[in-house]
């Protein structure tokens, strides 16, 4: 089985954080991830945005919620989350 390149990295991670993978392809992408800035950020992007929607899915209005992502995203664009 080939290594995860970019492409299919970026394309897995949704699955990946909801563990909808097999083991060998999570080895893979961990692997990838690991070793790659740019699709680590861009599960760091994923992970931050599961975890605010899962905080606030039920209690903050739909506009309150997506400008709490937003200011997230920002944070780890400027780079706050490295
Ligand atoms: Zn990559």
């Amino acid at each position: 089985m080939p290594e995860f390149d970019c492409q299919e990295t970026k394309r897995h991670v949704h699955e990946y954080l909801h563990n909808e993978l097999s083991e060998q392809e999570l080895a893979d992408i961990t692997a990838h991830l690991a070793n790659c800035d740019s699709c680590e950020s861009d599960y760091d992007l994923e992970n931050t945005i599961n975890g605010v929607i899962e905080q606030h899915c039920s209690e903050v209005p739909p506009q309150q919620l997506a400008d709490t992502i937003m200011g997230r995203i920002r944070a780890i664009q400027a780079g706050e989350a490295h």
